[in-house]
């Protein structure tokens, strides 16, 4: 028996507003529309990551 790696059922793409499931076999983070859209780099980040970099504590 061939083990196929696959992964967790029943996963959403991250995509903000987007409900595709993701298929077992897909690995990646985006359904197959939204990861064309990360790889090209047009993909929405979380805006809290940018607040995380601007605030820089002063010591
Ligand atoms: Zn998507």
């Amino acid at each position: 028996m061939k083990k196929v790696k696959t992964s967790a059922k029943g996963r959403v793409c991250r995509y903000r507003n987007c409900h595709n499931i993701l298929s077992i076999y897909n690995h990646e983070e985006y359904c197959h529309v939204h990861q064309l859209m990360a790889l090209s780099g047009n993909i929405n980040k979380p805006s809290s990551l940018k607040k995380a970099v601007i605030k820089k504590q002063k010591k």
